[in-house]
């Protein structure tokens, strides 16, 4: 359930995309987010079990094949990702990941190196998905050998 007690005005006091719309768009997208939240189409997560390990998924080894297909997934960001900033989101589609309309790949993805360029600060969904396990990135099950 996400949080109904955020200050979001405070949260997002260091987003510099937030700090740039006029109160009328920010008013515009909180309105968006509480009709999304209360009709269950949109998210934001909350905590997380901290101990969980990230994936240890061997990304380069597979990327020529993958082409990085996790980083088109949409998902909802948590509320420490949305208040630090850096993370760019759905400004219709409020918490979610932002995704390029065009290619449908995260802003933060590298098209020629499919590298993330926001490594260290990934989201926590980023950070502990496992794809060899997921049919719908590989159908004939993940590559045993690269
Ligand atoms: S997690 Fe899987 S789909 Fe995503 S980049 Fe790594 S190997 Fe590719
Ligand atoms: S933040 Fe990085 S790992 Fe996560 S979807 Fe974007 S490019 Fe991929």
């Amino acid at each position: 359930m996400p949080p109904d007690d955020i200050d979001w005005e405070a949260e997002l006091a260091d987003d510099p995309d937030w700090q740039a719309l006029s109160p009328e768009e920010r008013q515009r997208l909180l309105s968006v987010m509480e009709r999304m939240l209360s009709m269950g189409m949109a998210g934001i997560y909350g905590d997380e079990a901290p101990d969980e390990p990230d994936a240890d998924v061997p990304c380069q080894s597979v990327m020529g094949q993958c082409r990085a297909r996790c980083c088109t997934f949409i998902f909802a960001l948590t509320r420490e990702e949305v208040a630090d900033g850096r993370i760019a989101w759905n400004r219709d589609k409020p918490f979610f990941i932002a995704r390029d309309p065009h290619d449908g790949y995260c802003p933060h993805l590298d098209r020629d190196t499919f590298r993330c360029t926001v490594w260290e600060h990934r989201p926590l969904r980023c950070r502990r998905y496992d794809c060899r396990s997921d049919p719908d990135v590989w159908p004939e099950g993940f590559p045993q050998k690269a």
